[in-house]
């Protein structure tokens, strides 16, 4: 079988995935993404898809870029296909493969071939966890004329209009062995993210939480002094995500320093000195 036969069979002409294989796809819902912006990120993410610019999304872990891009792709109303690159990540796991089905091979699209054939966002969540070899074959997708060999079939695939390549990229945490090439970084538009000013995450918090607007901005207080305890240690300080978790707990009845302790606190650390150091700041800060 063909490779553009066997993808025909999975994607209707309208661009829906049918095929189970296809279920990382995931098309604009009903319902716009809450996505609170801190300047003109969405400006320039737009202006960059218009021209088929592929975006690197900088920062560190929980201040939004998923959000972003999943907002991004609902605002431009194109298909979405997430994935989460880890360090056995191959190129024929963005590509494809052939599959052995009831005595029969079949060619299988994988994630990237489904988003370039759909015109979909492709985003790589920490492109910098896959391996060098594999981030190659994302190079002729960020070259002027888009297109994806696919060694194993011999297609020259040509990206459908509406594809973006998007990669997310946390600095934070990168060592000398595991950073991205400088012929792979300078393909990409960066955008930066940072944790949000104080009054935009607690508006942020309440949304996603419910909870109300002074315990979201206590909550935010005590997440910007955990932060400070870099100095005595603390590797990364607590993204959004957990803030958010935090107030998801106390929204649920849980009590506010219990709450802390299990979704801010522990998944921080283990350090006994610095768990004791943030339960301090939680019993002065709530
Ligand atoms: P990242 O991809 O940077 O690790 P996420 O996008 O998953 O982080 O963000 C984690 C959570 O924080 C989101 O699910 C959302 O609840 C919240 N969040 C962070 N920043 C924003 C923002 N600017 N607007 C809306 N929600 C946000």
């Amino acid at each position: 079988m063909s490779a553009s036969a066997s993808a025909s069979s999975h994607v209707t002409s309208n661009g829906t995935a049918t095929s189970s294989h296809h279920d990382g796809v995931r098309l604009p819902g009903a319902q716009e993404p809450y996505y609170l912006p801190t300047s003109n990120e969405r400006e320039v993410f737009a202006a960059c898809h218009a021209r088929g610019l592929p975006v690197m999304l900088k920062g560190p872990t929980g201040c939004g870029k998923t959000r972003f891009v999943e907002h991004m792709a609902w605002r431009l109303q194109r298909p979405l296909v997430t994935v989460a690159c880890h360090d056995d990540l191959s190129a024929s796991d963005l590509t494809g493969r052939y599959l052995i089905r009831g005595g029969e091979t079949a060619w299988m699209d994988g994630p990237l071939t489904v988003a370039a054939r759909l015109g979909a966002i492709c985003y790589l969540d920490e492109v910098v966890e896959a391996r060098q070899d594999t981030t190659v074959v994302l190079h002729p997708l960020t070259d002027d004329r888009r297109f994806l060999p696919i060694e194993k079939t011999g297609e020259l695939l040509e990206a459908a209009p509406g594809f973006q390549l998007v990669v997310s990229y946390n600095p934070g945490y990168q060592h000398a062995l595991k950073d991205l090439k400088p012929s792979t970084r300078q393909r990409f538009v960066a955008l930066q993210f940072d944790h949000p000013t104080a009054a935009r995450e607690a508006e942020i918090v309440a949304h996603e939480s419910g909870v109300k607007a002074a315990t979201a901005a206590a909550l935010v207080e005590l997440a910007r002094r955990v932060r400070r305890l870099r100095d005595q240690g603390l590797g990364e300080g607590p993204g959004t995500r957990l803030v958010v978790a935090t107030a998801r707990l106390i929204a649920a009845g849980i009590p506010a320093a219990d709450a802390c302790r299990s979704a801010l606190a522990s998944p921080l650390t283990d350090d006994p000195d610095l768990l004791a150091a943030i339960g301090d700041l939680v019993d002065a800060t709530l």
